[in-house]
């Protein structure tokens, strides 16, 4: 049984962040202390770094807080394997040691202030917080299209996904252990945890401009993620090419009619035109339906083999602390 008020961990992902952590860190501890002072959580709450294998001072930076401050502790990738598997590790981390988890970016886009709120959700009864943007003036014209669009059509292609909600989460540890069964290593968290159930509900806020630093979330990794996100955990796409094909096989049932109808009355003409479009294009569609399927056998291929999701090399609290 949890005492009453719950331990939270948050857990902050940072990938090349030496800019940006020395800003952002202070931050996080006082807001920490805010919620501890008003006996939302406990004091030996934790501020988890999990360094996705950073080729900059990132590391060095976490071990020093964690020297000035014991609320700071970090663990560290082996190296780079990407947001969503950072955070996994923070998660699975942290699991057995507090109430509550709160993930959040280390970058200060995403209202640090929101928490009070999450972990009052929380003593309210939901397992699950999400953190939806309530506006997105601050991105730019194009990033806010292009994630609008991304939300549209990972809905369009079976995906429940929260709207507008990336990655700033409360989830309590008993979901975390009903989460752990998960062992898929295609990971598209915010689309996975709908999934878990449990009594969610989400809190809003402004996002705000990055505080330093640029963003590691270039366009590319961006489509990467939707597309990762439809495939592992919809198959939507296959029934769409299903469709497609039986779509196609009934034009081409009524031009296989229409072709000997013209013939037996003597018409025929060479006809090279027509040959060539069709060919041309149920080509085209037999190539990108083979390449969807590809992608899905590309998914099992990688699940079959399951590899670990994370490996965590060094930790700053070498297990002082209590499992
Ligand atoms: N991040 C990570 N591994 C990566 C890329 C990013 O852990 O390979 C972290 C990064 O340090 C940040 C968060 O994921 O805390 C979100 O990244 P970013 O702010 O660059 O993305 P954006 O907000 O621009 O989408
Ligand atoms: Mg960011």
């Amino acid at each position: 049984m949890p005492s009453m008020i719950p331990k939270l961990y948050i857990i902050v992902p940072c990938y090349n962040e030496e800019e940006v952590l020395p800003i952002t860190s202070g931050l996080f501890l006082e807001q920490l202390r805010q919620m501890t002072a008003q006996g939302k959580i406990r004091d030996d709450s934790r501020i988890l770094f999990v360094d996705d294998g950073s080729k900059d001072h990132t590391w060095q930076i976490i071990t020093q807080l964690s020297q000035e401050d014991p609320h700071y502790i970090g663990i560290r990738q082996s190296r780079n394997r990407g947001h969503q598997n950072a955070l996994l590790a923070g998660m699975m981390e942290a699991r057995d040691r507090c109430d509550i988890t709160i993930t959040i970016d280390c970058d200060g886009q995403d209202d640090i202030h929101a928490m009070t709120q999450m972990v009052d959700a929380y003593l309210d009864g939901s397992q699950i917080v999400y953190g939806v943007r309530s506006s997105r003036d601050t991105d730019s014209f194009f990033k806010r299209t292009t994630a609008r669009g991304f939300y549209k059509f990972m809905g369009a292609m079976g995906v429940e996904t929260v709207y507008d909600h990336a990655d700033y989460r409360l989830v309590s540890s008993r979901v975390l252990r009903e989460f752990s069964n998960f062992k898929e290593v295609n990971l598209f968290l915010r689309g996975m945890f709908p999934l878990v159930g449990f009594k969610s509900t989400c809190v809003y806020y402004e996002r705000r401009p990055r505080m330093a630093g640029e963003s590691k979330y270039p366009f590319s990794k961006m489509l990467q993620l939707a597309f990762n996100g439809i495939t592992s955990l919809s198959v939507r796409p296959l029934q769409i090419i299903m469709g497609l094909g039986l779509l196609i096989a009934l034009i081409s049932f009524i031009g296989v009619i229409w072709s000997v109808v013209v013939a037996l009355m003597g018409d025929a003409v060479p006809g090279w035109a027509s040959m060539t479009c069709i060919i041309c294009f149920i080509g085209g569609i037999q190539l990108s339906c083979i390449g969807v399927l590809g992608e899905y056998v590309g998914k099992i291929y990688l699940e079959v083999k399951g590899r670990p999701r994370y490996i965590i090399s060094e930790r700053t609290n070498d297990d002082q602390e209590d499992p």
